[in-house]
């Protein structure tokens, strides 16, 4: 599992604007690191840097030690993993739409990565609206089960990285619930970098970053920020 720094990181969108301050911090590898802060605190930002949707204008981003300009954008895509909020479904099987996911994945890999996202029940079914040759219809998924064929489609890509955006606004609490422990168990034993709304649903997190208009506020244990707060 690889290491993901952030290494005094100065970013705007614009030039007269800087978002991110000159950011230093440390997702070591296998840790599961969330992100919280104000709405415009720069989290969404962070994870399009990754990406390298941007580029930051000062300090380095790395990955075990290097610098991500260095990586080519297939392998910077193949070592992260990101969950979309919103998943175009393909005119095929649950499973089919998994392995898109990744190209040359495996029925055993489609499987596993079904059983990850608690999916194996529909991997044979086709999304709504689709019909079979024999006319059979398709199933209408829920915002849940949409959601868990995104997950299933990243974790098909077995990414060394994770990316989480923990804004499940569309789903009911029950159902947010749900995919939330879900991508928990997902992240577990990867590098994964997760922007959070709420304090509550990251208890479990090796460290919590607290970002404030491009910098970072505070960091540490869910139990250590709540002695702050
Ligand atoms: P967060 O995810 O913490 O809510 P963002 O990273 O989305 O914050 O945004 C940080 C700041 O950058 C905000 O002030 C926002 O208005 C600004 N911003 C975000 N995206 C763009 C963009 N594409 N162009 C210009 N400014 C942007
Ligand atoms: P692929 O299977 O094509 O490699 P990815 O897992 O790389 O897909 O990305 C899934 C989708 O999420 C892509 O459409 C990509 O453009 C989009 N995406 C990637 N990073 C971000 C980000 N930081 N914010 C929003 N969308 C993103």
């Amino acid at each position: 599992r690889p290491t993901l720094t952030f290494d005094n990181v100065v970013f705007g969108y614009e030039p007269e604007r800087t978002i991110l301050k000159g950011l230093s911090f440390e997702v070591p590898a296998g840790h599961q690191v969330a992100l919280v802060g104000p709405s415009g605190a720069g989290k969404s930002t962070i994870a399009r840097l990754v990406f390298r949707f941007y580029d930051p204008q000062g300090g380095r981003i790395l990955i075990d030690g290097q610098d991500i300009r260095g990586v080519t954008q297939a392998s910077l895509r193949q070592a992260i993993g990101i969950v979309p909020q919103d998943s175009v479904l393909f005119n095929d099987t649950i499973g089919y739409n998994i392995a898109y996911g990744r190209g040359g994945a495996t029925m055993d890999e489609v499987e596993a990565a079904a059983r990850g996202a608690a999916l194996s029940h529909l991997i044979d079914r086709l999304p709504d609206g689709f019909d079979t040759e024999v006319g059979e219809r398709g199933l209408k998924l829920s915002g849940g089960e949409k959601q868990r064929v995104a997950i299933a489609r990243t974790l098909v890509k077995n990414p060394p990285i994770l990316l989480l955006d923990e804004a499940t606004s569309a789903l009911d609490s029950r159902t947010e619930q749900d995919i939330l422990a879900t991508l928990h168990a997902v992240a577990e034993g990867r590098t994964s970098l997760t922007i959070a709304h709420r304090l509550s649903t990251i208890a479990d997190a090796d460290t919590i970053l607290v970002l404030n208009e491009g910098r970072l506020a505070e960091q540490g244990t869910h139990a250590q920020l709540l002695r702050i707060g």
